[in-house]
């Protein structure tokens, strides 16, 4: 069937959504609040799957010329000591700057199709007058969940804190270090920039309030490995962005009447697997030809329900998991030689 869709968020969600409605022959118009896409930098891990999304929003290929691959993924102990290290051939995930992401996912919509600085109220999500089908791509704090979708529940906290940013210099290697409560990561970025985080437990910040962030890593990160300190080393005059971290309890349906939600709005969730973007592509992919292809919305809609709820609730509790277990702080080396082991049988 063909309609009149409106999409709330001009995130990744809302903007791959807008391209694969387009594509499928329905009329768009996405609403951003915001006077550009959201744009929090650093680089997306893009699995396999999200890479056949965009293939199939007819966008991978853009992608691939602007990602990198890493030629090496490594998780290591403070000391440096791997625990598990896989080649470029196991290493499935392209890394893209955020901003590029959001760059190809808006070239890929004619002028005109978002409109910026138009946020939607709760009134016009209900009444959405004109319009058959209205897709929620608003983030974690959705309204359009809030206020259409019955028994919906709020984004819980995880207990974590995520600190990113990026520094000068090339890197080929995708390196994540595990300590007591807490983990840095390396990733590659572009030619020029290396792109790095830290997740670490709360309880470890407590009488930290006011630190600067820079002094705060270098106290908590200090005596790590070089992979590590080299990162430190370079933090002072570039922007640390600072975040806690939420996800949301699984939702009883993603979908009422005419009304759907994708991306963080349905499932936002721990970053540790680097998932969140790629599940928003796939809801995006699967929604829009679910309502090309469906005689009705309610059986697109239905049809889109059935297909990924199941699969994103096991990501978002699979995250959290990881965000546990990655930010232990306990039983340090037990957990390591565990993950040195399935490392090896992997
Ligand atoms: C530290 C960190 C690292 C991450 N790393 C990765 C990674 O490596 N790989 C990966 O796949 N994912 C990663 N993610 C997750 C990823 O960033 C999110 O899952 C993804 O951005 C969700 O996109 P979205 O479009 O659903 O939501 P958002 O990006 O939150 O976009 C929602 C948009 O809706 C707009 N909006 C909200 N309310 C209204 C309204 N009432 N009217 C109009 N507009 C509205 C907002 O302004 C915003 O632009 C990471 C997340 C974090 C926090």
């Amino acid at each position: 069937m063909h309609g009149r869709a409106l999409v709330v968020g001009g995130g990744i969600a809302g903007l791959a959504a807008a391209r694969g409605l387009l594509r499928a022959g329905w009329e768009v118009e996405v609403r951003e609040r915001r006077g550009d896409p959201p744009d929090i930098g650093g680089a997306l891990a893009l699995w396999r799957g999200s890479m056949a999304a965009l293939d199939r929003l007819g966008l991978g290929d853009r992608i691939r010329e602007r990602a990198e691959r890493p030629g090496r993924g490594v998780l290591a102990d403070p000391s440096g000591r791997a625990l598990v290290s896989v080649g470029p051939r196991r290493a499935d995930a392209c890394l893209i700057p955020r901003s590029s992401l959001l760059a190809v996912l808006l070239e890929g919509l004619p002028d005109g199709v978002v409109r910026w600085d138009t946020p939607v109220t709760e009134d016009e999500v209900r009444d959405a007058e004109g319009f058959d089908a209205v897709v929620g791509a608003d983030g974690i704090h959705s309204i359009v969940r809030r206020t259409a979708l019955p028994g919906a529940v709020a984004p819980r906290p995880l207990g974590t804190v995520a600190y990113r940013g990026t520094v000068p210099g090339r890197t080929d290697t995708a390196a994540e270090t595990w300590g007591r409560g807490r983990l840095f990561g390396v990733t590659p970025m572009d030619d020029r920039t290396t792109n790095w985080f830290a997740c670490l437990r709360g309880e470890l910040l407590h009488g930290r309030d006011g630190q600067d962030r820079v002094d705060l890593l270098r106290d908590l990160y200090g005596d790590w490995h070089p992979g590590v300190t080299r990162v430190l080393d370079a933090l002072p005059g570039t922007g640390v962005d600072r975040r806690e971290l939420y996800d949301l309890p699984a939702l009883a349906s993603y979908v009422q009447g005419r009304h759907a939600v994708i991306g963080d709005a349905a499932h936002a969730m721990a970053p540790n697997l680097g998932r969140g973007a790629c599940e928003s592509l796939v809801d995006a992919a699967v929604l829009s030809e679910a309502l090309g292809a469906e005689s009705t919305v309610g059986g697109a809609l239905a049809r889109y329900d059935r297909r990924r709820r199941g699969p994103a609730r096991r990501v978002v509790r699979a995250s959290r998991v990881l965000n546990r277990l990655s930010t232990g702080v306990r039983a340090g080396g037990v957990r390591n030689r565990a993950i040195g082991v399935l490392g090896r049988l992997a």
